[in-house]
């Protein structure tokens, strides 16, 4: 199977489409491998904002004039486009936001307001990136509640079985990263989200780094909630997306109120516009959401399947290369795993190795990539991390395996 995918995949053919992959850094061909942080933008995508604002700019679901009625069509066409690419039911239940990170603070905010008093729990698990952490300790800050931790194994797997062990009706959601981007594991959260909603516990999956890669379907994995950016899967930055089961999003309060979120305003009471404008109070990323909808035609036309056998296959490449060098610890090594390659090698910081390798004109990124706990786990400040996107190449990992080799030549001799 693979084999034929990979005879599909013409990644040269790909890498036109990506202006910024000409580019020289430091004198040498740009090599970027730094793609969990954000992806680099297909010609289409960049056009799509030029056009936006050469033809299109107005603002939305207020005017009757037709650069608005424009405008709002195309904002309205973008959320059925994601409403199709996660599969989910109704295009309401999608929710534009300014990424992952306002997504999940969203329903910390407002289904926590609800749903969550003193003596609840929220679970997370070890390997949550900070903006699936923070907003659960806020919420627990403010209610009494308690912020539980799934733990992990030395591979990086979530423990299910400990997972299982605790739930029990004093847990009001659980929020998992369906795709780590610190350790690159791949959670098993079909069987997560079975196991929670056995207890009647709804689930929040961070699909920020699995949106990408894999080829969502909410109504498949039935989760609750699912958020994503946009920024990371070849749309611009400032534009994400909460999906939300209507049941759920229409018990929720809003997050925040302002323009568009009526039905009617006066002094002594407000009542509220129904989904999904309920939650998108005052003027949008109108061109962000617009231009995420071309991102998505972009990342159909490749095929989310084609990408995901393709990355399938750099990943393992990746992985004995590098790990084939003397010194390196693969930190991460789960058997479920998808575009993200975490190291160490000994005596050389992952901040030098960061620096010496962008000499080489390799991007890839060095810290606790706002993971800090996961690092804790470890016993490690840092790693250095690569990680792939559909556009990178085999010989650019042969590169980076050359970089780290100068690497361990400048600093261990
Ligand atoms: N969750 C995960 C797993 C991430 O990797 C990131 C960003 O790297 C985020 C959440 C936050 O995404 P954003 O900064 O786009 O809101």
């Amino acid at each position: 199977m693979l084999t034929v995918m990979k005879a599909n995949f013409d990644v040269q053919q790909i890498r036109k489409d990506f202006p910024i992959l000409k580019q020289e850094v430091n004198g040498r061909q740009l090599i970027y491998l730094d793609n969990a942080a954000t992806s680099q933008k297909p010609q289409v995508v960049i056009d799509a904002i030029n056009r936006y604002y050469k033809e299109q700019n107005a603002n939305v679901h207020r005017g009757v004039h037709f650069l608005s009625q424009l405008a709002t069509r195309e904002y309205d066409d973008a959320r059925v486009k994601v409403q199709r690419f996660i599969n989910a039911a109704e295009s309401h239940e999608i929710i534009f936001t300014r990424g992952t990170t306002e997504s999940i603070n969203l329903v910390a905010y407002s289904y926590g307001r609800k749903f969550v008093r003193e003596g609840d729990e929220i679970i997370i698990s070890a390997m949550e990136h900070h903006s699936n952490i923070v907003p659960w300790q806020i919420l627990c800050e403010q209610t009494g509640a308690k912020l539980r931790v799934i733990p992990i194994n030395d591979d990086g797997e979530l423990l299910i079985d400990e997972f299982a062990l605790m739930l029990n009706p004093r847990v009001k959601l659980v929020a998992v990263a369906h795709l780590s981007n610190a350790l690159g594991t791949l959670n098993p959260v079909k069987r997560i989200i079975e196991l929670a909603h056995s207890h009647d516990i709804p689930v929040l999956l961070d699909g920020a780094q699995a949106a990408p890669h894999l080829k969502i379907d909410v109504r498949d994995l039935d989760c609750d909630f699912y958020a994503f950016s946009g920024h990371k899967m070849c749309g611009p930055t400032g534009i994400g997306v909460l999906y939300g089961k209507s049941e759920l999003l229409n018990m929720m309060p809003p997050f925040m109120g302002g323009g568009d979120m009526i039905a009617s305003v006066t002094f002594e009471k407000t009542t509220y516009n129904v989904l999904p404008a309920k939650f998108e109070a005052g003027t949008p990323h109108i061109e962000g959401a617009i231009v995420l909808g071309v991102a998505i035609d972009y990342l159909n036309s490749v095929g989310l399947d084609r990408v995901a056998a393709y990355e399938h296959e750099l990943l393992g490449y990746a992985t004995e290369v590098i790990g084939a060098i003397p010194g390196i610890k693969i930190i991460g090594t789960a058997r479920e795993k998808a575009s993200v390659l975490s190291f160490t090698l000994d005596g050389i910081h992952p901040h030098d190795m960061g620096t010496i390798l962008d000499q080489e004109g390799i991007a890839i990124r060095a810290g606790h990539h706002c993971a800090q706990p996961v690092m804790k786990r470890f016993g490690i400040p840092a790693t250095a991390r690569a990680s792939f996107a559909f556009y990178n190449t085999r010989e650019e990992i042969d590169a980076l395996a050359e970089g780290i080799q100068k690497a361990v030549e400048v600093f261990n001799g």
